[in-house]
């Protein structure tokens, strides 16, 4: 079968990948100039350091098979992600943890303490949280939620936290011990030549061809049997029915001599700080040495229509309009929506590649049953 796919990102290329391995040929289109999506990695001419060119993007997984599987595309250094944050003139550890909580209340409590003290805080009475706020006062309380997350969240979200979904609390963990890992997964880390070399690979098939500074044109997708688009749903009917909201960033460069903040990642909740965290991407590979350094101030806005999407919002209104197109969708039996964009969803990068794998599968076994019809 000849397969049409729009997006070269990990949901494209792990799709194309799966689909020339079982013998269809696929045509991979791709708006930018490089493969990779939000992915993209390059090395900067002036230093040499590999910048995650749309912010930083660190691989984590519980999910083996997603673990092999990207391993056979690169070598997966292992790297244990750090961030910290700055608030009122204090740097703290993240994800709340004991140092943290021990940091904000100038306290030193052990584990079963500190989980009393925090339960005394947090409100017993949102059993069923139905957004951000209700989930953090009912998981840590007030003080906690007012120093790390009130102002960093509407920095990066431009909303009130009681508008938005309680799931994107439910990324962060809240430890009573030491480990201050910001991920919980057992498989961390960051490809040593970066993600778009991993990607590039992934597309290195005979039976996969690549077009690049070349925009899928959903008109157009009658040439091929099937379509995979993993743009943003809504641009695939032309917005009929209205913009689904997404953020976007805009990064300020930083460059010096040396090192400039001494950790990959720091955030800052106060709200009068405009950006939301500074990454300096050389502690993105310390097993590279570097004189110089390269970091980027991260700013969060809505996405207007010629901006890259980067989070989906999903606000109640979004959420309607997201139903109307997944029933538009579902009424489209020659295309497959995958990925961020093309369902909408926040998804880190190992769902991501499971869910592509998942939906090949599928594809196949429809197409080998159709066969046997
Ligand atoms: N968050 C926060 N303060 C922080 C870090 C995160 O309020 O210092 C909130 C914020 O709303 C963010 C969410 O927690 O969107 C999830 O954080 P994560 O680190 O997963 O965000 P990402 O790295 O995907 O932007």
């Amino acid at each position: 079968m000849q397969f049409g796919i729009a997006g070269a990102g990990f949901s494209g290329a792990v799709m194309a990948r799966e689909l020339a391995q079982a013998g269809h040929q696929v045509t991979v289109h791709e708006s930018r100039g490089h493969v990779g999506g939000n992915c993209h990695t390059e090395r900067d001419p002036d230093t040499g350091i590999m910048v995650h060119r749309y912010g930083p993007h660190i691989f984590h997984t519980g999910n083996e098979r997603v673990w092999k599987y990207i391993n056979d595309f690169g070598t997966m250094q292992p790297y244990n992600h750090r961030v910290f944050s700055t608030i009122g003139g204090k740097v703290y550890s993240l994800p709340v943890n004991l140092l943290t909580i021990n940091q904000l209340f100038g306290r030193t409590l052990d584990p079963e303490q500190a989980r009393d003290f925090i339960s005394e805080q947090s409100d017993s009475s949102i059993t069923d949280p139905r957004n951000f706020e209700e989930q953090a006062l009912s998981m840590m309380g007030r003080p906690l939620y007012e120093t790390f997350f009130l102002g960093y969240t509407r920095k990066q979200w431009g909303l009130e936290p009681t508008q938005i979904p309680a799931s994107v609390l439910r990324r962060l963990p809240l430890r009573f011990t030491y480990e201050d890992s910001y991920f919980a997964h057992p498989y961390q880390a960051i490809p040593r030549e970066g993600y778009t070399a991993i990607v590039e690979r992934m597309l290195d098939d005979p039976r996969i061809e690549v077009h690049l500074s070349s925009p899928f044109d959903p008109d157009q997708h009658d040439r091929f049997d099937h379509t995979i688009w993993t743009g943003p749903l809504d641009a695939w009917f032309g917005h009929r029915f209205g913009r689904l909201g997404y953020r976007t960033l805009d990064f300020e460069e930083i460059r010096a001599e040396g090192d400039l903040q001494g950790c990959a990642v720091m955030n800052y909740g106060d709200l009068d700080v405009p950006f939301t965290r500074i990454s300096e991407h050389k502690h993105f590979a310390p097993w590279e040495q570097h004189d110089k350094t390269v970091a980027f101030r991260e700013f969060s806005r809505l996405a207007g229509e010629d901006d890259i999407p980067y989070y989906p919002v999903r606000l109640a209104q979004d959420k309607s309009l997201l139903q109307t197109y997944l029933d538009a969708a579902g009424q489209e039996p020659r295309v497959t929506f995958a990925g961020r964009l093309g369902t909408y969803r926040y998804l880190d990068m190992d769902v991501t590649i499971a869910d592509a794998l998942d939906a090949a599968n599928i594809m196949q076994r429809a197409i080998r049953a159709r066969d046997r019809i």
